[in-house]
């Protein structure tokens, strides 16, 4: 089958997925929140019994009864200019009851059984140990189904939703090749800094006791510090776009030395606009490489990069459904003349709002609201883009530890990141296109764990 036929084959399964996976609570169940009850909180959470039944899943096998499910299945551009270009979108568009999910599906488990376990596949023994060591004892779907054709040096596109093991499943193999070959050299991209961060965390984990060594290239840390790291010896760099560019520019990377290359979450790269950074750099890499794409969506644009820069490259997809099943959904509904920040302060004084992130839309109304709760006695950190590289990982670092309750973070600050044990998202802005919505909630009911969102309207 031609890239193409794949990439419309996709589509179909994915409109069918998500097609059947929007929220389950239609117009039937619309807003029975907020003006209704008057005694606060106001939402309507713990009313709602879960239903049990069981859906198995469009594509695929659910792995562990829920593990991921937070992305996307639909193509994007659902809520209009939802693509490339960062216009004016408003998520004043998106229907209310797109935010809604009462019924939280106490899923039968689909246990996935994976075809291999770490160790049937072919690779060194020391990493097997330490990818036991981490606690992994099998993979993921998409680690069980890509790895084998990683070590076999194909070309890769890998759809997956957020929360699923893409970055085990393309640095185990990657790390393998290196273990054979300790000149080899690997550039991971990713959108975020943070992302970058994550990357390397876990790279360091399965390399531990190897002679293999890294850079984290990333905006916002100080550049000299990255230079004279890349002159010792490394094997991966893993960065972001902007700042992996720059340094290129200063001729401290040279990527015609780079055999294989990793577009980690290229989706939100080029809704980030680095599509131009990204083009730039695949054509300085060598003719003969091994390039690998992992993303939530497959969009056109995607499609067409894929055509430009990958040679006859596998397409594994093993996405299931769209928004995270195990979270429960619904709205607050501020009357006018009310101060959202009260009904917010009411919210969060219960105490099943023990971790709670919060999504504002502007990196200003981050930083007032995180300010605003500090002000009234909650522990409050705020992650966006006006905070510097260590301001970020320190605000990061206290509510991971649960020192903080509270997180306030911008859509692109937030984007992908793992925190464990998520109670509650919420929406006190309302995200700008539905696909934005997904992420926000998949930081929540990971792993398993049930979540809770709530969108302020
Ligand atoms: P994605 O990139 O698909 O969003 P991540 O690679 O960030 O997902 O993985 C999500 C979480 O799952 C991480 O906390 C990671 O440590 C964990 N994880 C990944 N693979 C496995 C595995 N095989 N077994 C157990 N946990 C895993
Ligand atoms: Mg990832």
């Amino acid at each position: 089958m031609g890239l193409l036929e794949q990439y419309m084959e996709h589509k179909k399964t994915f409109s069918r997925s998500g097609g059947a996976s929007r929220p389950h609570s239609s117009s039937s169940s619309r807003p029975r929140t907020g003006g209704s009850s008057s005694s606060r909180p106001r939402t309507g959470l713990s009313s709602s019994a879960p239903r049990t039944f069981s859906a198995r899943p469009p594509l695929g096998r659910s792995f562990n009864a829920s593990r991921g499910g937070s992305a996307s299945s639909r193509p994007r551009r659902e809520f209009g200019n939802s693509g490339g270009k960062r216009g004016p979108r408003k998520g004043q568009h998106i229907d209310i009851s797109k935010f809604i999910n009462k019924t939280v599906i106490t899923e039968e488990a689909v246990v996935f059984t994976p075809e291999h376990l770490f160790k049937d596949f072919i690779i060194d023994e020391r990493l097997k140990t330490n990818i036991l060591t981490k606690g992994y004892n099998e993979p993921t779907p998409i680690q069980d189904r890509v790895i084998p054709h990683i070590l076999h040096g194909h070309d890769l596109v890998g759809i997956a939703n957020t929360g699923t093991g893409k970055t085990a499943a393309f640095l185990i193999p990657l790390i393998n090749k290196v273990l054979k070959n300790p000149k080899e050299k690997v550039i991971v991209m990713a959108p975020t800094r943070e992302l970058a961060q994550q990357i390397e965390m876990e790279l360091k984990g399965f390399v531990k006791g190897f002679k293999i060594f890294s850079v984290c290239c990333v905006g916002g840390a100080a550049i000299g510090r990255q230079i004279s790291d890349l002159r010792y010896q490394h094997n991966f760099i893993i960065g972001t776009p902007g700042r992996i560019k720059d340094l290129i520019e200063r001729k401290c990377i040279n990527l015609a030395l780079f055999k294989s290359v990793v577009l980690d979450e290229a989706d939100r790269m080029l809704d980030m606009g680095f599509i131009n950074d990204m083009r730039y750099m695949l054509a300085l890499m060598p003719k003969e490489r091994h390039t690998l794409f992992f993303s939530a969506t497959l969009s056109p644009e995607i499609a067409v990069l894929i055509k430009d820069f990958l040679k006859e490259p596998v397409m594994v997809s093993v996405k299931t459904q769209d928004t995270s099943k195990n979270v429960e959904q619904d709205v607050v509904r501020i009357k006018a003349g009310e101060d959202k920040l009260e009904v917010l302060h009411d919210l969060l004084i219960n105490p099943e709002f023990k971790k709670v992130l919060i999504f504002g839309r502007t990196k200003h109304g981050v930083e007032k609201l995180s300010v605003a709760l500090g002000k009234k006695g909650f522990k409050a950190q705020s992650i966006h883009g006006d905070k510097n590289q260590g301001q970020r990982q320190r605000a990061l670092d206290t509510f991971k530890k649960g020192l903080a309750q509270i997180l306030v973070a911008t859509d692109v600050a937030a984007r992908g990141l793992d925190i464990a044990g998520v109670s509650h998202v919420i929406n006190f802005d309302i995200p700008e296109t539905y696909d934005d919505y997904v992420h926000r909630i998949g930081r929540t009911g990971r792993a398993g764990e049930k979540g809770k969102a709530l969108t302020f309207i």
